[in-house]
């Protein structure tokens, strides 16, 4: 099987695997106070400072959660009951839409949607109009789009947000690990990730908070106090092992390793191009994320093209949302028809693509298209 489904789960990373494994040979309660407690509190601590050395952030700065939706909500809620809007995008993952839509559902006036370009990146006019309105309390824009890889150029959106008073956050949870996040530099206040899309365990993740940023304390889930009380619960120390893990091991050689993903991507767009008529590439005009396309095949269902394809894993626009009804959201917001939007087809690359995997998803790919279509137009 050629895997190049990494948007939807990255294989676990081997360094993750034994922080994982050596964890859960030891028991131990992080919060425990005798010597197994302590090791176990050591494991975090560990795990904390690799994904803060990732993200150029400090330790204390991280709140560990059950990965990037949990972030996302405990960010959105918290700077929600400050009181004011919510500014967001079209095209945001539902862990972001749908929160800030069941926050605001008695006050639809407080949420704020921004749409895209037919590139899918963000409108910057309708940008600064939806800030100009006032009273914005949060600014959430992803870092790196799920579906098309698209990136949010977050500087300018940050510095516009600031001077509104707005806080701001960012699911970063498709861009970490895969292309540097400076946050020394980016000066976002919240950013989500989870811990699966860059080769830790599914399960585990992990909200950003900035240090001094004013965010009332409005956890999800009550009870113990851990987490300095943002998330309560016993920590999960194997997960959070793997989820460090994975940090130090997607840090270490990001550079070389997006240059030969983002090849192994260009070298899929165009033998796929060149050998399948009237397909369409989303965002290609965009910078995007280095291993992701977006490929429509005109005329073709996605789920029929992947059904004629089982030796390769890609998806049908986002397998997050995957069961939920519909053409995906964000190939819409891009002004992508019904029809577009359902014959598109996600590949994504990671460490452990390679130019075979390639290879093979072009030969399948372009039989599993010719036959969808011959069927489609065959004669009833
Ligand atoms: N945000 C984005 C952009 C994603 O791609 C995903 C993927 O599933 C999530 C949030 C949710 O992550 P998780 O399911 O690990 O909580």
């Amino acid at each position: 099987l050629a895997y190049l489904d990494y948007n939807a789960t990255a294989p676990v990373r081997p360094q993750a695997m034994e922080a994982v494994l050596a964890a859960m040979r030891e028991a131990g309660n992080a919060s425990s106070t005798h010597r197994s407690g302590h090791e176990a509190a050591a494991r975090v601590t560990v795990a904390r400072r690799q994904l803060a050395e990732l993200l150029s952030c400090s330790p204390g700065e991280l709140i560990f959660t059950s990965g990037a939706t949990e972030a996302n909500n405990l960010a959105l809620r918290a700077a929600f009951s400050a009181g004011g809007a919510i500014v967001t995008s079209m095209v945001e993952h539902p862990a972001v839409l749908e929160t800030a839509k069941h926050l605001t559902r008695q006050q639809s006036d407080l949420l704020r949607l921004v749409p895209v370009d037919g590139e899918g990146v963000l409108d910057r006019d309708a940008f600064h109009c939806a800030l100009a309105e006032g009273g914005a309390a949060l600014v959430s824009l992803m870092a790196a789009n799920n579906e098309t890889g698209v990136l949010t150029d977050l500087g300018p959106i940050v510095e516009a947000a600031h001077a509104a008073g707005a806080l701001v956050h960012t699911d970063a949870t498709q861009m970490v690990g895969r292309l540097p996040i400076d946050l020394a530099v980016l000066d976002v206040d919240l950013l989500s990730l989870s811990a699966h899309k860059f080769g830790g365990p599914q399960g585990v993740g992990a909200l950003f908070v900035r240090r001094g940023v004013q965010l009332p304390h409005h956890p999800l889930i009550y009870g113990g106090g851990q987490e300095r009380g943002w998330r309560a619960g016993t920590l999960n120390v194997p997960g959070i092992a793997g989820a460090g893990a994975a940090a130090e091991a997607a840090h270490y050689g990001m550079a070389d390793e997006s240059t030969r993903v983002a090849q192994l991507r260009d070298a899929l767009e165009t033998a796929l191009v060149e050998q399948i008529d009237d397909c369409r590439i989303n965002g290609t005009a965009a910078r995007r994320l280095p291993g992701v396309t977006s490929i429509t095949f005109t005329g073709a269902p996605a789920d029929a093209v992947l059904a004629a394809m089982p030796d390769v894993a890609a998806s049908e626009g986002s397998a997050c949302s995957s069961g939920a009804p519909g053409p995906s959201h964000v190939l819409l917001a891009m002004g992508r028809s019904r029809e577009e939007a359902e014959a598109t087809v996600r590949f994504s690359m990671g460490p452990g693509s390679t130019g075979p995997d390639v290879t093979q998803a072009v030969t399948s790919a372009i039989r599993a298209v010719r036959k969808v279509r011959a069927a489609l137009s065959a004669p009833v």
